[in-house]
């Protein structure tokens, strides 16, 4: 088994003040882990704080929670992979539900984004899971994969070996609602089979994390479950107490 991954996505939280003081909490709770690997997607104005503060602890990485997909231009209000480099991310978020749901953001879109952060040298973590009505209808397997294949249309096989995925159920983010570790479980076995086929040689090291409402009481199920190489985890890592009982356990 690969070493588990628990990423913090802070969604519009934590500006670089709190961002600081949970960080000197965060280091005192946490000391460094080799077996695990721990992750924070900050906002981008918050990044230079983050990464400064985590200067000394090369074992925890950083990133954005979103890229655009060109390198540079006139994109008001926006930022390139390759500028959240310079800054010290190391990853990007893809395709977040809150990009696609709140945003519009398209599966092209995601897949043109997933190529810019190749460019780039930023890893990418997509995103990809399926809302309420579409699980009702069985249409999960369908729409994650039909995400995952947009996703990963614009990067070549070896490429593919070099990212993230992250399998989170748009009904479980933010509500309190989970999916069982079987229900993860098995997504994470219909997207594993798909990355096999287009990284036959790397597939089975891509490391493929569950989001969606974990917290201190589900975390270690989940990341126990068959498949689930981590978790990704939006309002339980805003605690810095809370967040490193969550990465210790
Ligand atoms: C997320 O933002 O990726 C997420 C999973 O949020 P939450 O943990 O709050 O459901």
């Amino acid at each position: 088994m690969q070493r588990p991954v628990f990423a913090a996505n802070w969604k519009m939280n934590h500006g670089p003040t709190e961002a600081r003081e949970f960080m000197t909490s965060f280091l005192r709770y946490y000391p460094r882990h080799s077996d695990r690997q721990v992750l924070f997607f900050p906002a981008s104005i918050t990044l230079a704080a983050v990464v400064d503060a985590l200067k000394e602890r090369t074992d925890i990485r950083v990133g954005v929670q979103n890229i655009h997909w060109e390198d540079k231009g006139a994109f008001t209000g926006e930022i390139s992979a390759a500028m959240a480099r310079d800054a010290g991310a190391h990853l990007a978020l893809v395709g977040h539900s809150e990009r696609r749901h709140v945003f519009g953001e398209t599966d092209a879109e995601t897949g043109r984004k997933v190529a810019a952060c190749f460019r780039a040298h930023i890893v990418p973590m997509l995103c990809v899971g399926e809302k309420l009505a579409e699980r009702e209808a069985g249409e999960t397997e369908s729409v994650v994969l039909r995400q995952l294949r947009a996703g990963l249309a614009d990067i070549s096989a070896e490429q593919v070996a070099h990212l993230l995925i992250a399998y989170e159920p748009v009904w479980a983010i933010g509500t309190g609602k989970t999916a069982t570790p079987e229900d993860a479980s098995r997504v994470h076995q219909v997207l594993r089979a798909e990355l096999r086929a287009l990284a036959p040689d790397k597939y089975s090291a891509i490391p493929i994390l569950y989001g969606g409402s974990v917290n201190r009481a589900n975390a270690t199920q989940l990341v126990i479950a068959p498949e689930v190489d981590g978790v990704l985890v939006g309002g339980a890592s805003l605690d810095a107490e809370g967040w490193a009982a969550i990465v210790r356990a």
